[in-house]
């Protein structure tokens, strides 16, 4: 069934990186850095299940977890189902004082013993190690992400990096098992420059891989947010110099501790703009559920201002504020469609219309990854679809952009519909198909627009629920297998 793949491996081949002089910051780069404030925060971050298994919480925290809930969890520590080994435990004190009043933003962070009932799933998502080039970046697309750091100020348990924040081990392409490392800046440099010297070079194809400019990179981890102004500084200018048009940060610090972005981090991205007026940013933010950005009443219900309109958190409208305030800077959320806690059509038109409200774009929601576990976290395809379909009766057309994506192993699919009605003389599909067509695969989407249909399958989560149904399959998504080749040069 599978056959070989067309996705190679894109890296500049070891000369290249040879001609390239390490990372060392510019003297523009070096005033920039020199003026950096870093911010004086307590998360009073609540990490792990410890406090709670041995009643050491603050009161009220401890509360967080019933009596038989605790019981339940410690029955399960140290064996092949502990849920701290398949995923750490962690949450702010602003994120706790949120879920007190939230059913969806307490199973957000909120650890159960069902998350471990059946651990199939990738330990790898996505095959991300096969387009590694140097540790700690992944370079698929035109777009690099990097792993800035392996934690984020709470953990989400339906986390599509549970390897990278459980620190696990993970298999590399030849055979290796080795925890995911972290980017390092001179590493990340060296590769840009040396990929893209080789690039221009060949006159806008890189000779090796036949790929373009690397012109944009997502710090990501983990969330870039819990370093220091100064390391994301340092990240920020070293990556301008290299020649990168737009950094994207990937975070879900406005839900879990907006106060993060004070005016000494504002002041650090307002003094990067200067003196990098024509390098983008792009906030990539993950917002699931209206709750966690809402302002609540005691009773749980949304609190609206005279006007109709939903009222923000304070601390969260702020921070929010400050970004849509720079016109430089856009903001883009994307979010998951999680079992539990947003499978709920009304509840993401809200969050639709408010983010679009205050200048953040709707722009992917995603069915959930083939992660470890996957199977007590995901939402059947054709519900996920359903149910942004229906959140979105009734948006205007500008609140209304996000599209629902699944990634597959060739790259980021669109699942563009779901029939009720067979297709006029198309045998297979008399309970109706799903269409999905692939958005990016790697290198510059040669796949672009192909796409393939399959028959209906109400319960599949994931790809292989409809291997027994295809019906057509001109974007290959049924018959893929792993590339095969290791990306040796650069990282030898
Ligand atoms: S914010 Fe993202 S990376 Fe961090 S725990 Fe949640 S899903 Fe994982």
């Amino acid at each position: 069934m599978p056959i070989s793949s067309p996705n190679r491996p894109q890296t500049p081949l070891r000369e290249d990186m040879n001609n390239v002089v390490k990372h060392i910051p510019t003297e523009r780069e070096q005033a920039f850095l020199d003026s950096i404030e870093n911010s004086k925060l307590d998360r009073q971050s609540i990490n792990g299940l410890k406090p709670f298994l041995e009643e050491k919480a603050d009161a009220d925290v401890q509360s967080f977890y019933s009596k038989e809930e605790i019981e339940e969890l410690r029955a399960l520590t140290g064996s092949e189902r502990d849920v701290e080994s398949r995923m750490p435990v962690k949450m702010t004190r602003h994120y706790f004082d949120l879920a007190k009043n939230s059913l969806p933003i307490q199973r957000l962070v909120k650890a159960s013993v069902s998350e471990t009932e059946n651990l199939e799933g990738s330990e790898d998502p996505g095959h991300q190690m096969d387009y590694s080039p140097v540790e700690g970046l992944l370079h698929k697309y035109e777009l690099g992400l990097l792993y800035v750091t392996a934690t984020c100020s709470a953990h989400c348990r339906f986390c599509y990096r549970e390897e990278l924040i459980g620190r696990k081990e993970v298999q590399r392409q030849d055979g290796t098992v080795a925890k995911k490392g972290l980017a390092l800046i001179d590493d990340v440099t060296t590769y840009i420059r040396a990929h893209n010297q080789a690039v221009t070079k060949n006159g806008g194809k890189h000779p090796g891989s036949g790929r373009e400019k690397l012109r944009e990179i997502l710090m990501s981890g983990g969330d870039p947010m819990v370093l220091s102004n100064t390391k994301i500084a340092a990240w920020l200018g070293a990556l301008a110099e290299s020649g990168i048009e737009a950094i994207r940060i990937g975070t879900k610090e406005l839900a879990f501790f907006p106060q993060r972005f004070d005016d000494t981090f504002f002041a650090m991205i307002d003094r990067f703009h200067e003196t990098y007026p024509d390098v983008g940013l792009r906030l990539m933010i993950h917002f699931n559920h209206p709750d966690e950005f809402l302002a609540k009443d005691a009773n749980g219900d949304y609190i609206e201002a005279p006007s109709g309109i939903l009222k923000w958190h304070p601390q969260t409208h702020q921070a929010m504020q400050g970004f849509a305030s720079r016109g430089w800077i856009s903001i883009e959320n994307q979010s998951p469609i999680i079992k539990g806690i947003n499978d709920d059509a009304d509840a993401l038109r809200i969050m639709q219309r408010s983010l679009k409200r205050v200048g953040a774009n709707n722009h992917y929601f995603f069915c959930g990854r083939d992660i470890i576990a996957y199977k007590a976290f995901n939402v059947p395809i054709e519900t996920a679809w359903h149910i942004l379909n229906e959140s979105q009766k009734g948006l205007s057309g500008v609140e209304t952009h996000a599209r629902l994506s699944i990634t597959h192993y060739k790259g980021k699919t669109e699942v563009v519909a779901v029939t009720n009605e067979p297709l006029a003389g198309v045998p297979g599909s008399e309970k109706g198909v799903v269409i999905f067509k692939i958005l990016r695969n790697a290198a510059d989407a040669p796949d672009r627009g192909l796409v393939s249909i399959v028959a209906r399958n109400p319960d599949a989560i994931w790809f292989d629920g409809y291997d027994d149904r295809v019906i057509f399959d001109e974007a290959g998504l049924f018959e893929y297998s792993r590339v095969q080749a290791r990306p040796t040069e650069a990282r030898s």
